[in-house]
């Protein structure tokens, strides 16, 4: 069944091969990769990453200030990291309302559940609008138990809903009414959010590309940033360095600060950008940048796929496209394909070290393994299919498993990431934001949601601490889980050892 396992780093993921593919096929010379940066130029907004969390925040600058400069540099091709190569489920926050509710309060809970409740329904008219057929298909998500342990994984999430008055937005579903709509022998019982949706992630990527170019957005592919503001990338990320809410004073643009000098490389030589203003971008890479790096564990993530089996999806009953995940801490994740396929991810995953995002991120047939064993645990009938790709990419943790939309102190500089894994509706938001302060529109709304004004996640321990605290935890929670999984029994050592983040005060980690 694995035979059909490679490794996949080396070349694009699936999602983005079919993309690329008919972006080619309608128009070759807007799928040429746009020239690396050489020499000297200016902006109004330099914005360094072209993954989702950028490619919105330039998409929204637009919108503001139609005629800003604004430079999007990205060191592969739009797309390339994770907003190319990701699950494509675009969820709700409805399951993180208690989080949500104990960093927030209740209002402000239910307004930033809200906000992402908004950016979900957003990906579907921009895709429309646009002419960017992403699959958009919203047919919520389910979560199901596939073990004891994980029973009422979400009776805390669903009676926060209900107490807030949003109960609607989180079903809780009993083993039969669970089975119905996915039938796996496994599932216990499980919940559904109805108003989460799935995309194709690459083909959103690219449209969001495409309508930036058409809108005059100077964009440099195979454009390495190795300095912004006098900061280069390393491994031993300090917190002293850190940042804080926007700068933002007033509305309109004050064009008081010293610009923003941000240095490349690439093919064609070294290239500096001048910028009124810069958003950072980078979601993994960010662990390496000084500003950040403590407030981040890079963790990896794989996905495979199986060959069509349009027929074998519909003996399961799930032929409506929904979103379904099983209610472990490492998480496995699956939905369908309009030509039936599955796609599966994580399982396990690996922590990096000191922010390098190296192969393991994307090439890694352990992790693949662990996500065919999790398909043939959670649907023992399809043991026979065969997998046909299978790539991998890096996750951005942050110690509450929300993400930071900051401005490092006293500099225009705008940054957002921390999505740990969630980032495909929230990056609609974090764009919003961005791009409200980059421009310096203080009475832009968003800058009053919580998710603009809170304050940063605490650190994480230094290295080395960080990463092998990351990778003692990982491994432990995969084995409690799978033994929870087998109906054997936990070592307690090991128990101890899944649940240290949250006995440290982090909101991550298994309970
Ligand atoms: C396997 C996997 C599955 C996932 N599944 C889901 C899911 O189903 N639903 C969901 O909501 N989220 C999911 N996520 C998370 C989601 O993909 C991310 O949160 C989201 O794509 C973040 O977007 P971004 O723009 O911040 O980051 P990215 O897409 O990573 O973009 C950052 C970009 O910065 C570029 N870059 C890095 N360093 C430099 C540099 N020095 N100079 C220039 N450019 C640089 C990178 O090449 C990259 O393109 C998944 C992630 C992975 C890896």
């Amino acid at each position: 069944m694995l035979g059909g396992i490679r490794p996949a780093g080396s070349r694009r993921s699936w999602w983005l091969r079919e993309a690329l593919a008919e972006e080619e096929a309608a128009s070759p010379h807007m799928a040429a990769a746009a020239p690396p940066l050489r020499g000297s130029i200016t902006a109004d907004v330099v914005i360094v990453g072209g993954g989702y969390t950028g490619l919105w925040a330039a998409y929204r600058a637009t919108e503001l200030e139609a005629g800003a400069r604004i430079v999007l540099l990205e060191a592969d091709i739009c797309g390339g990291g994770p907003s190319g190569r990701n699950g494509g489920f675009v969820t709700n926050w409805w399951d993180e309302l208690p989080t949500l509710v104990d960093r927030y309060g209740e209002a402000g809970a239910l307004a930033v559940a809200r906000a992402i409740e908004g950016a979900v329904d957003e990906i579907g008219t921009w895709c429309a609008t646009h002419g960017v057929d992403a699959w958009y298909t919203k047919a919520g998500a389910l979560q199901a138990s596939a073990a004891p342990a994980q029973d009422g994984a979400w009776d805390e999430a669903v009676a926060a809903c209900r107490a807030l008055g949003v109960g609607d937005r989180y079903l809780p579903l009993d083993r039969d009414e669970m089975r119905a709509r996915v039938a796996s022998p496994v599932f216990r019982g499980g919940v559904f959010m109805p108003g989460a949706a799935t995309i194709q992630p690459a083909v959103l990527a690219r449209g969001l590309r495409r309508i930036l170019l058409e809108r005059g957005v100077v964009i440099h592919e195979g454009t390495q940033v190795t300095e912004i503001d006098g900061q280069q990338p390393g491994w031993l990320g300090s917190v002293a360095a850190t940042t804080r809410r926007a700068p933002v004073r007033h509305a309109g643009r004050s064009r008081t600060w010293r610009p923003v000098r941000v240095r490349t490389m690439s093919a064609v030589g070294a290239g500096e950008v001048v910028a009124a203003s810069a958003v950072v971008a980078l979601n993994a890479w960010a662990a390496a940048w000084p500003w950040f790096g403590r407030r981040l564990v890079t963790w990896s993530s794989t996905i495979i796929l199986t060959e069509p089996i349009p027929d074998r999806l519909a003996d399961l009953g799930w032929t409506g496209g929904e979103g379904v995940s099983d209610a472990r801490f490492t998480l496995h994740y699956l939905r369908t394909t309009p030509d039936g396929r599955i796609a599966i991810g994580g399982g396990g995953g690996r922590a990096g070290f000191g922010g390098r995002i190296g192969p393991a991120f994307t090439d890694d047939v352990l992790s693949s393994r662990r996500a065919a064993a999790g398909l043939r645990h959670l649907f023992p009938s399809l043991r026979d299919v065969r997998i046909e790709d299978s790539w991998g990419g890096p996750i951005d943790v942050s110690a509450d498993h929300l993400p930071w939309f900051g401005s490092v102190r006293g500099r225009p500089i705008h940054h957002g990431h921390g999505y740990s894994g969630n980032g495909v509706a929230p990056a609609v938001v974090g764009g919003r934001i961005l791009a409200a302060r980059a421009l310096e529109r203080a009475d832009d709304p968003v800058l009053a949601s919580p998710l603009a004004t809170g304050s940063a996640p605490r650190a994480f321990p230094p290295e080395p601490a960080r990463y092998l605290g990351a990778r003692l935890v990982r491994e432990a929670a995969a084995r409690r889980e799978s033994a929870e999984e087998r109906g054997a029994s936990v070592e307690p050592v090991v128990r101890e050892l899944s649940r240290l983040p949250r006995r440290l005060g982090y909101h991550i980690g298994p309970r």
